[in-house]
């Protein structure tokens, strides 16, 4: 593993470079509906929260996948799908709680973070820190701080 993603709320302006950049990066477009990582608002409360996989520890997809479509992959420790397995039954997306992952509009493939293979885009180009690439020494931390966008994703989803 060569580091995991944290995000930070309240550094967020949602500008949707991070969108922009995962898209182009990927798929060479500029489209937030096919980016891995997405940025939703709460307009009331002037608040940006991103989605995306950040490497959970409980792995919630893994374990909701009936095909074993799921598994990690060690050099980065992203999620990776396996696209022959995969019957896009969606129990992975329901079983998020970080709505880490999206059903690619185009492809109709289930599609997860892969961590730019270890240089994430997001992370690079994201202009307050808002969201950051971190040593694993401090994946403790980290998950405990990636928490918090839990209940803030649940709110703007039920209440936008
Ligand atoms: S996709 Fe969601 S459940 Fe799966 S590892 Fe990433 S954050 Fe965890
Ligand atoms: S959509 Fe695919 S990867 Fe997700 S749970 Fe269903 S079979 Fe597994």
């Amino acid at each position: 593993m060569k580091g995991m993603l944290v995000f930070y709320p309240e550094k967020c302006s949602g500008c949707n470079v991070c969108s922009i950049v995962c898209s182009a990066y990927h798929l060479g477009v500029i489209n937030p509906d096919r980016s891995r990582i997405r940025v939703l608002r709460k307009e009331q409360e002037n608040l940006d929260v991103v989605n995306v996989c950040v490497q959970c520890e409980e792995k919630f997809c893994i374990q909701a996948c009936p095909f074993d479509a799921l598994s990690v992959y060690p050099e980065t420790g992203a999620i990776v799908v396996d696209h022959d397995k995969c019957t896009r039954c969606r129990l992975c997306i329901k079983a998020c709680p970080y709505n880490g992952i999206i059903l690619d509009p185009v492809l109709n493939q289930i599609t997860i973070c892969d961590l730019c293979d270890g240089d994430p885009q997001c992370a690079k180009y994201c202009p307050t820190e808002a969201i950051q690439f971190v040593h694993p020494l401090a994946s403790k931390v980290a998950h405990e701080q990636n928490k918090t966008i839990i209940t803030l994703t649940k709110q703007i989803i039920e209440d936008p």
